[in-house]
C-alpha cells in the first residue's frame, strides 16, 4: 500500500482531454520520492472528485525560509507544467540539497482531471484578488486556502525566485486570435528583468522548439515586447508573490496551444524540463539561497 491508497478512483483513470495526458495518480506516484528526501508534503485544499471523495492539492517543502517556488497547473488545460514538474523529481531532489524549495506543482487537479481551466466553482484556483485590494473576499474555496497558504502557512523569504508553468490554449477562448506558435514569458517583481534567473528562461526558451513569440497580444490585452510582458497585474498568485512576498525574479511561462496536442504534450513538457534547469542554473551560477533554520 503506499501513501496515496486513499485516492478516489477518478485519479486512475486516463482524462479524456485529446493531449494523452496520464491520470493524476502517476503524477501523485512521482512526487512520493520527495518524501523520503525529507520533504514535508501539506494538503494546502481539496476539490470534489466525480465519483465521491476529494482530490488533493499538494504542497511540498524542504526546508524554509524557501529561495525558489515552483507553481504548475492552475489551469485545467495546461498541463504540461505539472507533468514536467513530476518528471523533475530527482533533480528537485539535489537542488534541494542547497536550496529551501516549494513545489506546488498540481493547483488545479479538479480542472485537470475535467480539461477545465477554472476550478469546480467556475474561478481561477489561485485567484489573488481580495489580498490585492480589487474584491473584498476570495474568489472560491481554494483560491481562499491557496493564498493563505503561500501568505502565512509557509515562510517564503523576499526576493524569493517563483517559476510558474502555464500554457495559452488559444483554442479554448472563439474569439482569441494569436498567430504563430511558441512560447512567451510574464517577468514580474523589483529587479526581476535584470536578475539572471530571468535571462537564462528567456534564453533557453528561445533555443527551444517553442521558441519566444515576439510580437502580438494576448487575450487579455497584453502586449509581448520581445517575447516577454512585464509587470503586470493580473490579480494572479505571481502578482501575490511580487507584491505582497516580495518575490522576485517572479516567471510565467506560456506556450501557445492551438490545439490540446498542438504542439505535442511529450515536447511541450521536454521544453519545461529544460526551462527548469534554466531556472535553477548550472553549477556556478544558481539561485542564491538564505541560511536554513529547518
Ligand atoms: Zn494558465
Amino acid at each position: 500500500m503506499t501513501a496515496d491508497a486513499g485516492l478516489p478512483r477518478d485519479c486512475y483513470l486516463s482524462p479524456s482531454a485529446g493531449d494523452g495526458r496520464p491520470p493524476l495518480s502517476e503524477i501523485f506516484s512521482a512526487l512520493e520520492p520527495l518524501l523520503p528526501a525529507g520533504w514535508r508534503q501539506i494538503e494546502v485544499a481539496t476539490q470534489p472528485a466525480p465519483s465521491g471523495g476529494s482530490l488533493p492539492i499538494r504542497a511540498y517543502v524542504n526546508a524554509e525560509p524557501v529561495d525558489a517556488v515552483l507553481i504548475g497547473g492552475i489551469h485545467g488545460r495546461e498541463p504540461a507544467g505539472a507533468l514536467a514538474m513530476a518528471r523533475y523529481v530527482p533533480r528537485l531532489v539535489e537542488r534541494g540539497g542547497s536550496l529551501g524549495l516549494l513545489l506546488m506543482p498540481l493547483l488545479n487537479p479538479w480542472g485537470y482531471l475535467h480539461h477545465i481551466r477554472y476550478g469546480p466553482s467556475g474561478a481561477s484556483v489561485s485567484d489573488s484578488d481580495h489580498l490585492l485590494g480589487h474584491r473584498p473576499s476570495p474568489a472560491c474555496p481554494e483560491a481562499a486556502a491557496i493564498t493563505a497558504f503561500v501568505m502565512n502557512g509557509v515562510r517564503i523569504r523576499p526576493g524569493a525566485a517563483v517559476l510558474d508553468l502555464h500554457e495559452d490554449p488559444v483554442y479554448e477562448a472563439p474569439d482569441y486570435q494569436f498567430e504563430g506558435s511558441g512560447s512567451y514569458i510574464y517577468v514580474t517583481g523589483k529587479g526581476a528583468m535584470a536578475h539572471p534567473a530571468s535571462r537564462r528562461v528567456r534564453d533557453c526558451l528561445d533555443r527551444s522548439r517553442l521558441p519566444l513569440v515576439r510580437e502580438g497580444v494576448t487575450r487579455f490585452g497584453e502586449r509581448l515586447a520581445d517575447g516577454v510582458i512585464v509587470d503586470t497585474a493580473d490579480g494572479s498568485i505571481d502578482e501575490l508573490l511580487a507584491r505582497r512576498v516580495g518575490c522576485s525574479p517572479v516567471i510565467t511561462v506560456e506556450n501557445l496551444l492551438h490545439a490540446p496536442d498542438s504542439p505535442p504534450l511529450a515536447q511541450r513538457v521536454e521544453v519545461y524540463l529544460d526551462v527548469m534547469e534554466a531556472f535553477f542554473g548550472a553549477p556556478g551560477e544558481e539561485l542564491p539561497c538564505a541560511p536554513h533554520s529547518s
